[in-house]
């Protein structure tokens, strides 16, 4: 073998070897709020040809004004559960009430906590522990005016409880309307060092816009983020809540092709 060959064989291996142990990049895709079977069935429909594994979608949605779309509840989580067994999808919803616990922590492959929650202690004990005996993880989000100390001490009413957390970094309150909320990007590494646990950032509530998201995500990845949460509606012009930044489908696509690239050099495979 020449020269060349021998080392167009060694690149061919270091790149197979990086391949071999490429991490898992999560995209957890999905509408803001669960609308209806057709909706959700649209967007799994995407997430099995791009070979992703994890669908969200709010059943109930903590809404900041009380006279919008609060979620279709029960019926939600039974379309949500439905259409992810179709796909074989997991699925990532958000309890918002422990009213709802165990049909939550049923349905649900990760529990989600959103922002407004991060500080409900009694919540998140009784969250703790259903979803420790049930062995399902709970994705944390920051609360929107939390320190990261303040945040990783809340985790602790889940972790002590027996849950597993993965860190959800959504953006913070800050003094510039230009974006719905600031991305805190350096608090992926900071948390992951701190909690040695994995941190997903959400692109879509930090930026607030669909125009946005792609830049952010990239950022995310090449912060070392263990993935990323992203709004997809099929017609976000007529979505319930969040159209402003929920991604349509070719958007989606466009995501997809901006990411892979990026991915691949990161030795992380999209899934
Ligand atoms: C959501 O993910 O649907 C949501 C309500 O997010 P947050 O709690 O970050 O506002
Ligand atoms: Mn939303």
């Amino acid at each position: 073998m020449n020269a060349q060959a021998q080392q167009n064989k060694q690149h061919r291996q270091s790149k197979q070897g990086k391949q071999g142990a490429a991490t898992c990049f999560a995209v957890i895709a999905g509408p803001c709020a669960v609308e209806s079977h057709e909706q959700l069935t649209e967007v799994a429909t995407l997430l099995n040809k791009h070979h992703l594994h994890f669908l969200r979608g709010g059943a109930w949605k903590p809404r900041s004004n009380p006279y919008t779309f609060q979620g279709m509840g029960l019926e939600g989580l039974r379309i949500l559960s439905e259409v992810a067994d179709t796909h074989e999808l997991k699925v990532i919803t958000e309890l918002t009430d422990v009213d709802y616990l165990d049909e939550v922590v049923k349905a649900a492959s990760f529990v989600q906590v959103g922002t407004r929650n991060m500080a409900n202690y009694a919540l998140l004990k009784k969250l703790g522990k259903a979803a420790g005996a049930a062995g399902k993880p709970v994705l944390f989000k920051r609360g929107m005016a939390a320190t990261v100390e303040e945040w990783l001490q809340a985790a602790e009413y889940l972790t002590s409880q027996g849950a597993c957390v993965i860190y959800c970094e959504r953006g913070i309150r800050g003094f510039d309307p230009s974006m719905r909320f600031t991305l805190d990007l350096m608090a992926v590494p900071l948390v992951k060092q701190l909690a040695a646990a994995p941190v997903v950032v959400d692109v879509s509530h930090s930026t607030g816009r669909a125009d946005l998201v792609i830049p952010a995500a990239r950022a995310a990845l090449a912060a070392g983020a263990d993935g990323i949460m992203v709004e997809v509606h099929p017609d976000p012009a007529h979505a319930k809540s969040d159209g402003a930044q929920s991604l349509d489908l070719p958007q989606f696509e466009a995501l997809m092709d901006a990411l892979t690239p990026l991915a691949a050099v990161m030795g992380r495979a999209l899934c």
